[in-house]
């Protein structure tokens, strides 16, 4: 055999040792650190499914009692495919993302018409509603061992800072070469394991910010601790844009009531409930309110302020101008519904929305108080 063959040999194998190393490792640490997770204790696929859609763009903490939620309320595919989707999305209510909810009730819907048979490889998994690649190979490997590596921001990040990818990654040659290093490193044995594993490593290790090396079973070997540039991947070629959006309302009080309308079926917030889109931009406008609906409604308002809110979404920026306005009596708009204050609970709304109602002093006095009233009569007596 010719001597640049051999050691070419050599060379792949030590490759392939270096490989071995960095999952056996992960296992291995996995095994001791893996965190305790409810859908780690089960192989149902709808659990597992279910986590996975919960988690996506959601810290585990925050999706954990939404996750216990989610089972007590629907424990089976068939519960959650004949729910009414305004019961989804009030359980989904302040998780955001409410896209996912819509799509995950249209996925249960189709599971059961297929006789309430899970698909199994990552391809069949693709072909429901709000699957992706990603969450596609996560239930694969998690619940049926395909061995199919997963990618997502953690993955990359660890990747790329363990073994010193200096490309960015959103480009087609640095998507390229985590997707074949991933599949490479990938432990065909358990692959459900190692693919936690990683996911771990990346949320509690080897953070976005401050990783902590020290305690990483792979410092010595690390090419982005070795070389003290840790801070710098992984590599991008462009930021994320943040589209900024204004959202105009009227919220329409009257007597603790609040009046909400079902929002939209597309865009963001797609089926929840919102307040009174207002026609018009910004400060109150007494003149336009008379114009569209002064003469439904002629008792005199007990007046109005401006509030206006900023809340962060990932790629968007909103601004929310809420003009408040106390009528003296109900109004009634096609489509609206009056909701008391303290009854919100069956009609899901944003997140920024409820926390204003609920956190804002509409000043109701009598009624107001007439709850302060029956809270203290509730309250055990010391
Ligand atoms: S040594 Fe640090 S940068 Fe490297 S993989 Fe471990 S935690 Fe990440």
């Amino acid at each position: 055999m010719p001597r640049g063959v051999d050691a070419n040999q050599k060379t792949e194998q030590r490759v392939l040792n270096y490989k071995k190393l960095w999952s056996n490792n992960l296992l291995d640490w996995y095994a001791v650190n893996g965190r305790d997770l409810p859908w780690r204790r089960t192989r149902d696929p709808y659990a597992i499914w279910l986590s996975e859609v919960l988690l996506q763009q959601t810290r585990v903490d925050q999706g954990l009692p939404y996750y216990l939620r989610f089972l007590a309320h629907f424990p089976r595919v068939q519960e959650l495919a004949k729910a009414d989707i305004q019961d989804v999305l009030r359980l989904w209510q302040g998780l955001g993302y409410y896209r996912r909810a819509h799509h995950l009730h249209l996925a249960a819907k189709r599971v059961v018409e297929n006789g309430g048979v899970f698909p199994q490889s990552p391809s069949e998994w693709l072909q429901l509603p709000g699957v992706g690649t990603y969450t596609s190979a996560a239930i694969a490997s998690i619940a049926f061992d395909y061995p199919v590596p997963v990618v997502d921001g953690n993955v990359i990040r660890v990747l790329s800072r363990a073994f010193g990818f200096d490309a960015p990654y959103d480009t087609a040659e640095g998507m390229h070469w985590i997707r074949q290093t991933a599949q490479e490193l990938l432990d065909l044995k358990r692959p459900g394991d190692y693919n936690q594993a990683l996911m771990d490593l990346g949320a509690t290790v080897c953070t976005p910010q401050k990783p902590s090396c020290s305690s990483c079973f792979w410092q010595k070997k690390c090419v982005a601790h070795l070389q003290n540039r840790v801070g710098e991947w992984p590599l991008r070629s462009k930021t994320t844009k943040v589209v900024p959006l204004t959202l105009d309302y009227l919220v329409l009080l009257h007597r603790g009531k609040v009046l909400l309308f079902p929002r939209q079926e597309q865009g963001i917030w797609a089926g929840l409930y919102e307040f009174l889109p207002q026609p018009w931009a910004g400060a109150w406008d007494g003149a336009a309110w008379d114009r569209l609906w002064g003469l439904e409604n002629p008792s005199k308002d007990l007046g109005h302020r401006l509030v206006t809110l900023k809340h962060a979404l990932s790629h968007r920026s909103l601004t929310l101008n809420l003009n408040c306005l106390r009528l003296g009596r109900i109004l009634h708009l096609e489509g609206g519904v009056w909701v008391h204050l303290h009854d919100l609970d069956p009609y899901p709304l944003p997140q920024p929305l409820l926390l204003f109602l609920k956190q804002t002093d509409f000043n109701y006095g009598r009624t107001q108080q007439s709850h302060a009233d029956r809270q203290s009569r509730q309250r055990p007596r010391s």
